[in-house]
């Protein structure tokens, strides 16, 4: 059966903070699988790694400011208001049921597909979502033995096949390779160094204005 609708994208993330590495790739899917919106979703308490540098409120603010003039994109804050680890099989689920039959592609850099089998039901997340795979500086993507099994099993080269169906395919899509991490913008920051022109200026005003990451006031 055709779903009627366009697919929804999901981009999770720390966020901690957003730059342009985030936005210009969600841009590109938005535009490239022709989607309805790209949803940025950030997450409370990151299961995988250590705790975000600002809370989430912090971490919201800047990424509501960083969306806010960019068209198709937007931000969903359901996991800040979940307790626990923000689990992304529990967010999909959630957009699941609000979403009937609809088709989910959840986006992710090819950093965080490559750990892919660590996450929390990792398995069952295909059961929701398409999985998109956006190409990120620094780690091709090279799988081996059981996950690359699972891939291939899954694996479309047909954008077509999102829209299709609800969820269950593995595509990647080339995106504008952006050398640019959260850890660096930190690192600039923490420095005492401008981050400008790496986030959005309306992202950049909020941060630096606050005093945020330690950077000082301007
Ligand atoms: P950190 O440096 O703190 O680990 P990050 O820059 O990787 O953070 P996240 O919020 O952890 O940012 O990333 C959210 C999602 O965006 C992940 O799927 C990640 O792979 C992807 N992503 C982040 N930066 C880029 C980039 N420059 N190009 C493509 N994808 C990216």
């Amino acid at each position: 059966m055709m779903p009627r609708q366009a697919p929804i994208g999901i981009l999770g993330g720390t966020f901690d903070p957003v730059h342009f590495g985030h936005l210009r790739p969600a841009v590109e899917l938005l535009q490239h699988l022709g989607l309805a919106e790209v949803r940025l979703v950030p997450g409370r308490v990151p299961p995988h790694r250590p705790p975000p540098r600002v809370g989430p409120g912090q971490r919201l603010a800047v990424l509501r400011e960083a969306v806010a003039e960019l068209p198709g994109l937007r931000v969903d804050d359901r996991e800040l208001h979940r307790d626990g680890p923000s689990f992304t099989v529990d967010t999909l689920c959630s957009l699941r049921q609000e979403l009937g039959d609809r088709p989910l592609c959840f986006a992710l850099g090819t950093d965080a597909f490559l750990g892919l089998p660590r996450w929390h039901r990792w398995e069952t997340l295909i059961d929701y979502a398409h999985l998109v795979v956006m190409e990120r500086p620094g780690h091709p993507t090279r799988v081996s033995g059981a996950f690359a099994q699972w891939l291939e099993a899954r694996r479309t080269r047909d954008p077509y096949d999102l829209r299709a169906r609800p969820a269950g395919q593995v595509y990647f899509l080339p995106v504008t390779q952006l050398d640019i991490s959260a850890t660096g913008v930190r690192r600039l920051l923490a420095r005492g160094e401008s981050a400008r022109c790496l986030m959005p200026e309306r992202a950049w005003r909020e941060l630096a204005g606050r005093g945020w990451y330690g950077y000082p006031q301007v």
